[in-house]
């Protein structure tokens, strides 16, 4: 039997703005005037084979509020506008342990879940509890991620894995240890969900550094990787939180974007 194709959407739950001289890693602003940068938050809803999956799942909204980060529209309630319940997920990717895409694991009781074993290890770690650490996921994020492994509800992804036919987990770590790609075959050929892998396009599109990475080589290597899979026929790349995805895909209801429909190159 082939594999389901699915719709892919991306749900936008929040917007923010900052600087780009603190987005980019060694920004030089002997060189280059300083500007905003609009940053969007997404998670991504997968449907076909009968099965609904999320890939990661946005912060929780008070955990975010703590850190300044304030939501526009609850997850769950995007979800509803897409006819999800939070009940009807089967399956959660978590794309890296950070608190913008871990921070709703909880809410879903019917859902397995897969992430990179690499970045489940490095969470339990000698220095999870230093400070930067315990800011981009929290003790309490990680001790859910745990309770659902003790539950035996984790799939631990090594390399590359087929989680559900047609929707492939890989490994590339850089910006966290275990940060990973999901490759989705859709109604409209491969989608490929960098989550933050790369953030905006231009990072993989132009080799630019995000000022914030685990191992800058592999990170690097994320980048190649997805301009490669990139140049494929009928293969697009999704970056983890560019405006311009906004702006790109179709917006079937306020906030989802359908990414098998693709409406200006901007
Ligand atoms: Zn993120």
């Amino acid at each position: 039997m082939s594999a389901p194709e699915y719709s892919v959407h991306a749900l936008r739950y929040a917007q923010s703005v900052g600087k780009r001289s603190s987005f980019f890693y060694r920004y030089d602003l002997s060189k280059q005037a300083d500007a905003e940068q609009h940053i969007d938050w997404y998670f991504w809803l997968l449907q076909g084979g009968g099965k609904t999956v999320l890939v990661d799942c946005g912060y929780n909204e008070e955990r975010g509020a703590r850190k300044g980060r304030y939501q526009g529209t609850a997850p769950l309630e995007l979800l509803s506008r897409a006819g999800v319940r939070a009940a009807d997920v089967d399956h959660v990717v978590v794309s890296h342990m950070h608190y913008d895409h871990v921070g709703n694991i909880g809410l879903f009781p019917n859902a397995t879940f897969s992430m990179a074993r690499s970045e489940f290890e490095w969470m339990q770690g000698p220095y999870a509890n230093r400070f930067p650490t315990c800011w981009t996921v929290e003790p309490e994020e990680r001790e859910m991620m745990q309770n659902l492994n003790r539950e035996g509800r984790v799939t631990l992804v090594d390399d590359r894995t087929e989680v559900l036919p047609g929707i492939a987990v890989s490994l590339v770590g850089g910006h966290t240890p275990g940060q990973t790609l999901t490759e989705v075959t859709s109604t409209a050929g491969q989608i490929v969900l960098a989550s933050d892998a790369a953030h905006l396009y231009e990072e993989f599109e132009t080799d630019r550094a995000f000022n914030m990475f685990h191992n800058l080589e592999d990170m690097y290597g994320a980048y190649e990787r997805l301009r490669d899979l990139n140049d494929r026929p009928k293969t697009i790349v999704i970056p983890g939180h560019d405006p311009r995805v906004g702006r790109r895909y179709a917006q079937v209801e306020a906030d989802c974007f359908d990414l098998t429909h693709q409406v200006t190159d901007d």
